[in-house]
């Protein structure tokens, strides 16, 4: 399986880094080394200062597709979860200032945690205003509503499979509300889907 991320899909998170808002969906991608699952502690790799935390909504793959056309997609995923895109903001800075690709800086091991437990879509009943967020110690540091992703769900799936096949089992996550910072050792980190608390680890 394959992790596919959606770089700066919300205007205010695409502001807060001083990017431009795309014209077009950014992904880039992490291996499946990448994944911290059951609540597993994440541990600050020692080569960087700045771990950013990105809560962003997951979809899951549920079928074998390319070249998908945006009014076929919502065939495509039928599963909604929430990760962590965990960020090494000070690697990636670098990077983009050299003008090389991030995956130093974004799919080092762990740095895609991911919930165990995954909600059907169809529970939802407007997909697009699907609500998450994260807790730092109790505090409320991210919120986001997937009304305000820049390319939808149905867009997303449909521009990633022009380039690559999508494979039952892939995840896709669609990107982070305003609000990332940097995660520290000791922080307990909360995800909510809707009210549904679906992770809580430790950073270490
Ligand atoms: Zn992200």
């Amino acid at each position: 399986m394959k992790i596919i991320c959606i770089g700066r899909n919300y205007v205010a998170h695409a502001q807060e880094l001083n990017n431009e808002i795309p014209e077009e969906p950014v992904f880039f991608l992490k291996p499946d080394s990448a994944l911290l699952r059951n609540n597993d502690p994440f541990y600050i790799p020692e080569w960087t200062n700045e771990v950013h935390h990105e809560i962003e909504l997951v979809l899951r793959v549920c079928r074998l597709g390319k070249n998908i056309e945006t009014r076929f997609a919502h065939r495509y995923y039928d599963e909604i979860g929430i990760g962590v895109d965990f960020t090494a903001r000070d690697v990636q800075n670098e990077l983009k200032n050299k003008g090389l690709p991030w995956e130093k800086a974004k799919a080092f091991d762990r740095a895609a945690a991911i919930s165990s437990t995954f909600l059907p879509v169809s529970i939802f009943p407007v997909p697009e205003s699907i609500k998450f967020k994260l807790n730092i110690n109790g505090k409320t540091v991210q919120k986001g509503n997937s009304g305000l992703m820049i390319f939808g769900f149905d867009e997303i799936i449909s521009h990633v499979s022009k380039y690559m096949t999508l494979k039952i089992g892939d995840l896709i996550y669609t990107g982070t509300p305003a609000g990332v910072g940097p995660v520290k050792i000791g922080d307990r980190l909360e995800g909510y889907l809707e009210d549904k608390k679906l992770l809580d680890f430790l950073v270490k």
